[in-house]
């Protein structure tokens, strides 16, 4: 292990909160806002280096992964993350169980089959497999689309509790950490069940 990243490996993660706190300050100043991401980032990559362990997503190798520095009353204290993807550990669960299911490989789907998927509050990384997929008819929606514009995603305007879209029409609805921010979730629960098609659908939801 070379000095630098003995230094870095054992700095406390006291030091992102004040990254934190720097970019809460200067947060009218998109320079210092990207200059603070790219050195939390680079210290984050140091921090991890090695080898042991492997993203699933972008494949990079990792002595571990970056434990988020959140208090323990945070819903994502314990939280890990790839410090280069930026995927963190519940999006990699996820994306395990599709790939368990199949769900981004070609030779499933057809024109015919007109398979119709609909992703709330889509994450970049599913969102670029589904539309990679030419069999897919996909629909990435959200409540505040303008926020997926930096990432270059199409993201429809869709209110989940008033769904636009007739019923028994999608065969996959994907609502990754959705429900708990929604105040009415019985009546988003019927909108999803109304637009799913009844036998073969899927409906997948983690909390
Ligand atoms: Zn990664």
């Amino acid at each position: 292990m070379g000095f630098e990243e003995k230094i870095v490996k054992n700095m406390p993660n006291s030091i992102f909160k004040l990254f934190r706190k720097i970019l809460l300050i200067f947060s009218g100043s998109s320079y210092i806002n990207k200059l603070v991401n790219t050195i939390a980032k680079k210290i984050k990559k140091i921090m991890c280096r090695g080898s042991g362990c492997i993203c699933l997503i972008c494949g990079v190798e990792l002595s571990n992964f970056y434990k988020l520095p959140f208090n323990e009353d945070d819903p994502r204290f314990g939280e890990l993350e790839c410090p280069y993807c930026g995927t963190s550990s519940r999006i990699a669960t996820l994306y395990s169980y599709l790939k368990h299911l199949d769900i981004f490989n070609n030779e499933n789907f057809s024109k015919e089959n007109n398979f119709k998927v609909l992703h709330f509050a889509p994450e970049k990384h599913f969102y670029d497999e589904f539309k990679m997929n030419p069999q897919i008819e996909y629909y990435g929606v959200d409540l505040c689309p303008e926020q997926y514009k930096i990432n270059g995603m199409d993201v429809k305007k869709v209110d989940i509790t008033n769904i636009p879209y007739d019923n028994d029409t999608f065969d996959f609805i994907l609502a990754n950490h959705v429900l708990e921010h929604v105040p009415d979730d019985k009546k988003a629960m019927s909108e999803l069940y109304r637009v799913l098609k009844l036998g073969g659908g899927e409906f997948c939801k983690f909390l």
